[in-house]
């Protein structure tokens, strides 16, 4: 064990080597012997002895006491006053300072042996429990900052549940306006209407930090350019430069062009609409895609300098795929719409389309005490173009009919395709026939300038059949009918003409008249498809026919043959023989004796008709068929 070393401070040098060597004696070992108590401290801090044995008396200014209050305010040894005066004052002096013995001299060997021992082993444990002092003290801080620390991580859980619970009441809110834009589009409300009300449902969102403004474009039908169908607080200036905005221009026509979320904060060089005046602003342009196609971009306004936010970005997104899937249903919606009122072919109204204007325009027309034209086409030996051309060409032939019949027309009417080759007009702005007639002429005239189909150049001749509200009839199913009857008139009277509906009973003169005309116009050659064909057109023209009807009318028929053939020609044959029935149908009595012959070729000759042989023959039979015709037609009647 090493030996404990001794600072030795003591003034008187004789006394000082004799504590040295009964020191050494005793198996000490000396640091070093001071003389002043002004060196003490100094020693002591450079041998740094395990113990002071110090004189309280000291020549010099500061004696033992002193020096150990110097010693021991900076060092950590002990010391063990030596005096040989020990007065009442000196003690108490010494006893301040704390030391660890104190020896009056003249001292025996073993109390200073003794008194150094325990001072040292005092010493060693004040050490130790100072290093434990210590150690408890590290401990009691290291538990402080454990402390602290388990203190932070729970702030930081709460405050990251705070989070947790703003996210998820964001993201509530979110699905709240989300769900409030989807019930709106169930609303009967337009698509313009329904953007609007989005576009408000998008600034009410407080923590959103968006200026009060913004606006909603659509992408113009099959154009690279967007539309403003919505805004709020853009103000005049803005509405107008931004009313239609091309792909790629400014901030909105680059969200559309790359398809991208476009954030700016600030008016920066991509942004190409400027005026004098515009106030420092940022934006968010989202772009609105449903499968690939861009419909849309949604344009909202933020403040100068404004940090993007993610759930800014991600809000802005969900609205805008919501309002992808709406914008494509009313889209499709528009189209089944198209497709069940407009011609596939032409692109005109179809016939569901044509009825319900014409119930509007009757109920127009009535309340306001006006009339309407009601114009029935339908094209005049088009199945030619057809067979000799083709389909393809024949329905080339009817989109060039449409697009000509519209060109014709005003704004207020309408032209619609009923199928086939057969065409509706219905004019409004009409105030007698001549109106109607004047469009019927320029339709003809309009759809006669030839077409030009795989290299042919053809004329499209029409035959128009012409009925009038109120005076032909005053329900829409009648107008129909009885244009339609017309246009039949139209078709027997040699096509490419105008009829108006006549008003005329179906009687037996014109069954007469239009069998005669029918005949002489379709040939004296009698199968069967053109038997079925008049049967059709007489139907079509109001005649219900019996089976005895058709006999007799069979029979008429037969007898024109042979007048159709003969020599006096078509056109004096039907004179002659209208003339006939008119004559007959004067004076029949449904008996037709030698006397009522001469006296019926009487009349004719009166009206200079004078016939001879071969025709007064032909004649005699077709009026004897008449008989036929009548008898059953007077018997319907009855
Ligand atoms: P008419 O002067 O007596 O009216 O003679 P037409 O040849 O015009 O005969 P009709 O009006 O009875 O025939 C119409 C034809 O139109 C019959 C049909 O083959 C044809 N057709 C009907 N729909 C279409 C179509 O969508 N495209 C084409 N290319 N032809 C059609
Ligand atoms: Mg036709």
């Amino acid at each position: 064990m090493a030996k404990a070393r001794i600072l030795l401070v003591e003034d008187e040098g004789i006394v000082a080597l004799e504590i040295k060597n009964r020191l050494l004696k005793m198996g000490y070992e000396i640091a070093e012997t001071v003389s002043r108590g002004e060196d003490a401290y100094e020693a002591a801090q450079k041998t740094f002895p395990d113990l002071i044995l110090m004189d309280i008396k000291l020549k010099g200014e500061v004696d033992g006491i002193e020096a150990a209050v110097r010693v021991r305010g900076k060092l950590d040894i002990p010391v063990i006053f030596l005096t040989a005066y020990s007065s009442d004052e000196l003690r108490d002096r010494a006893l301040k300072t704390c030391p660890s013995g104190y020896i009056i001299k003249p001292f025996k060997e073993t109390e200073l042996n003794i008194l150094i021992k325990l001072a040292l082993q005092k010493h060693v444990k004040e050490k130790k429990l100072m290093e434990m002092a210590d150690q408890l003290h590290d401990s009691v801080q290291l538990s402080r900052a454990d402390l602290a620390e388990a203190d932070k991580r729970l702030k930081d859980q709460v405050e990251q549940g705070k989070q947790r619970e703003l996210v998820i009441e964001r993201n509530y809110e979110i699905q709240k306006i989300i769900s409030k834009v989807l019930r709106a589009s169930l609303e009967p409300i337009t698509i313009k209407e329904h953007l609007q009300r989005t576009l408000e449902m998008i600034l009410s969102v407080s923590w959103l930090a968006l200026e009060k403004k913004g606006s909603i474009f659509l992408t113009a039908e099959g154009e690279q350019e967007l539309e403003m169908v919505a805004e709020q607080g853009l103000g005049g200036h803005l509405t107008e430069a931004c009313a239609r905005v091309p792909f790629g221009y400014c901030l909105c026509g680059r969200a559309a062009l790359t398809r991208k979320l476009i954030f700016a904060d600030c008016i920066d060089d991509r942004h190409d609409v400027r005026f004098d005046g515009m106030s420092p602003h940022g934006h968010y342009c989202v772009p609105i895609i449903y499968e690939d196609k861009v419909q849309g971009v949604v344009n909202m306004y933020v403040r100068h300098g404004h940090k993007r936010d993610e759930r800014t970005d991600d809000f802005l997104h969900a609205v805008a795929d919501a309002l992808a899937g709406i914008i494509e249903r009313r889209r499709v919606q528009r189209r089944l719409r198209y497709m069940a009122l407009y011609d596939n072919l032409t692109g005109i109204p179809n016939r569901t389309m044509f009825f319900d204007r014409l119930g509007q325009s009757i109920a127009l027309a009535k309340r306001n005490n006006r009339m309407l034209a009601l114009l029935y086409l339908d094209l005049d030996k088009f199945k030619r173009i057809n067979d000799t051309l083709g389909h393809d060409a024949g329905d080339e032939l009817l989109k060039e009919t449409a697009r000509r019949l519209t060109s014709c027309l005003r704004e207020s009417d309408t032209a619609a395709r009923m199928g086939g080759d057969e065409f509706t007009v219905i004019l409004t702005e009409v105030t007698n026939e001549k109106d109607a007639a004047a469009v019927a002429g320029k339709i003809i005239e309009t759809l006669q300038a030839p077409v030009e189909l795989k290299g042919y150049l053809c004329p499209i001749g029409t035959s128009i059949g012409i009925s009038i509200y109120p005076t032909s009839a005053t329900e829409a199913g009648a107008l129909i009918k009885k244009a339609d009857m017309a246009m039949y008139a139209a078709k027997t009277s040699g096509r490419g003409n105008y009829q108006f509906y006549s008003g005329e009973e179906v009687t037996f003169g014109l069954l007469v008249d239009y069998a005669v005309k029918f005949v002489m116009f379709n040939g004296g050659e009698w199968d069967h498809n053109k038997w079925l064909d008049l049967l059709l057109d007489l139907q079509r023209r109001g005649f219900e026919l019996s089976d005895a009807d058709m006999t007799s009318i069979g029979l008429v028929l037969e007898s024109l043959k042979p007048l159709r053939n003969s020599a006096i020609g078509n056109q004096n044959a039907m004179s002659l023989l209208n003339l006939s029935a008119t004559v007959f149908i004067q004076n029949n009595s449904g008996v037709w004796n030698n006397r009522q012959w001469m006296d019926f070729r009487r009349d004719l000759a009166a009206s200079g008709v004078n016939l001879n042989d071969e025709t007064a023959y032909m004649v005699s039979c077709f009026l004897e068929s008449l008989k036929e015709l009548y008898c059953s037609f007077q018997n319907a009647e009855a």
